[in-house]
């Protein structure tokens, strides 16, 4: 059986072909987001999920900041962005790691979090796991704790959740 909550992502994710690069299937998750009544679903999800569990929500750039604004506002915690090389002006650590279509640089600011603070993070995909890892290390090199790692789509076939070993990693749906 399927859970509504993945057949309403299943029925709202819009397969790429060649996107951004040959042989990458781009899963589009932005007319999901563009229903209000699946948006809110999958955000009281993921808020519900993790009750009391998280003091500050990370959003990787750029779609994962949707759903993190979104979580946090929900949850009555803050928001920190990690973002793409070059675009925070305090940046205080920075990790390089290869993606599924190139490669990337992710940086966090200065005083992201408090010592301790508890983390969840939040994105669109997980494909081959490079992303998570380098946020992940990210946080706690800010001196956050990683409270979880929640996507809306796993590619299971990617495999990226053995590259994240002890990490609590929720997928809303898995293909
Ligand atoms: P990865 O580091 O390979 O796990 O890639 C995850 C990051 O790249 C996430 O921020 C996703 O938004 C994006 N991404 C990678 N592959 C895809 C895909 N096939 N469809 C949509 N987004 C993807």
């Amino acid at each position: 059986t399927v859970e509504p909550i993945a057949q309403m992502i299943a029925d709202r994710v819009v397969d790429v072909p060649d996107f951004p690069k040959p042989g990458i299937v781009f899963k589009d998750l932005t007319p999901l987001f563009a229903d209000g009544e699946a948006f809110r679903t999958v955000i009281d999800d993921i808020v519900a999920r993790y009750a009391g569990e998280f003091d500050a929500v990370v959003g990787i750039e750029a779609r994962g900041f949707v759903l993190a604004a979104a979580v946090a506002y929900a949850s009555g915690t803050g928001v920190v962005p990690i973002r793409k090389a070059g675009k925070l002006p305090r940046v205080a650590h920075a990790v390089s790691y290869a993606l599924e279509y190139g490669e990337a640089t992710l940086e966090v600011s200065e005083g992201a979090f408090k010592p301790g603070e508890r983390v969840l993070v939040v994105d669109d995909v997980l494909a081959t796991g490079g992303t998570a890892v380098a946020t992940l290390d990210l946080v706690e090199r800010a001196g956050g704790v990683v409270a979880g790692l929640v996507v809306l789509m796993e590619l299971g076939f990617l495999d990226g959740r053995s590259r994240l070993p002890g990490r609590e990693v929720h997928a809303l749906m898995t293909v």
